[in-house]
This record gives structure tokens, C-alpha cells and sequence, in this order.
């Protein structure tokens, strides 16, 4: 299921990003996100650091496996190992469009290597873009379903794919932000 983001976000090319996640090997993290994911999205969508968490289109913090979120009176939880190679993205809609997201990283994932937390955090935030459902997942670059994690901090679809980094998405992918953005 995609879903587009509320007509003011939608304008803007932009979303407003909340920082939760200065901890750890996460630290550093964020700030490469904010310098390169318009470059991942073919400049369909920039993100903008928030210091306001209420204000933020989406909120970034860390799980030790059981979070939950609320947003406008709705509860939402995120239950996943802490120590996964994946987060979960929480996503809330009012009328069918998004206004607000949370993205919940594992506080110790078993993949870290500064290159795959990148990966992780990016594939969550393609997922904060509107891909609400997981069937919406590629078959490769930074939202496909299943990567393979490197040693070495590379990551792939499979033997004979390209190997990020360089991160990049499939076409798949770039069109869906397409239709949204
Ligand atoms: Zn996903």
C-alpha cells in the first residue's frame, strides 16, 4: 500500500526529521541521511532536521524491541528484535494521507557496520515516504526485501547484484516515489 503525505508536506519536496537516534554506532547516522537521501531519492524527497519531535514529520529513535508511538490519540506499537538488522516504521494517516511517521531502529543490531546502519535507517525512510505495507518492498537496492550484509560493510541482493555503497534504489522504487512525491 503507498500512501501520499499530506498536501503541505507533499508541496514541499521535504520532510522534517526529529533526531532520536545519537546513541552508540548510531551516532552519525542522522546527519549522513540528511546530506544524502535526496540524492537516493533523484531529488524527489529532502530531509530537513526538526529539534521539535511534536513538530517533525517523522520521528527517528532507537528500540530495545517493544516501542509504541501515539499520534493524535492513536497508539501504534513497533515489537521487533532490538538486535534485528531491520526497524519498523509506524505510519499515521488522516484521511487516507500521511501526517505523521515513526521510525524505530534497533538500539544493537547485529549488522553494524556504519555502512548497513545506513542502509537500515535510509530503507525506514523510504518506508516514512508512504510505502505503508512491505509489499511495496524491490527486489534490490536500498528497499528491497532481503539484503544480504557483507562482511566488510557491503551489502547486496544476491552474488552477481551491484553492491552498495553506493546506495541507490530500484526502479521500482524511484517510480512509486514518483507517484507520491
Ligand atoms: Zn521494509
Amino acid at each position: 500500500m503507498q500512501r501520499p503525505w499530506i498536501k503541505s508536506v507533499k508541496d514541499s519536496g521535504k520532510l522534517t526529521v526529529y533526531d532520536g537516534i545519537e546513541e552508540g554506532r548510531w551516532a552519525g547516522v542522522f546527519k549522513y541521511l540528511i546530506s544524502n537521501f535526496s540524492g537516493l531519492t533523484h531529488k524527489k524527497v529532502s530531509l530537513v532536521e526538526e529539534s521539535d519531535m511534536n513538530a517533525a514529520n517523522v520521528v527517528m529513535q532507537l528500540s530495545d524491541g517493544n516501542s509504541s508511538f501515539t499520534y493524535a490519540g492513536a497508539t501504534a506499537n513497533a515489537i521487533f528484535p532490538g538486535t534485528a538488522a531491520h526497524g519498523k516504521t509506524l505510519i499515521f494517516r488522516v484521511d487516507d494521507l500521511v501526517e505523521k511517521a515513526a521510525v524505530f531502529l534497533p538500539r544493537n543490531p547485529s549488522e553494524n557496520h556504519v555502512n548497513h546502519l545506513r542502509f537500515i535507517a535510509a530503507h525506514e525512510l523510504v518506508h516514512a515516504c508512504g510505502f505503508v505495507t512491505n509489499d511495496e518492498h524491490a527486489n534490490d537496492g536500498v528497499f528491497m526485501s532481503f539484503p544480504n550484509f557483507l562482511q566488510g560493510g557491503k551489502i547486496s541482493a544476491s552474488a552477481d547484484s551491484k553492491k552498495m555503497p553506493p546506495y541507490f534504489l530500484a526502479s521500482k522504487t524511484q517510480s512509486g516515489l514518483g507517484a507520491l512525491w
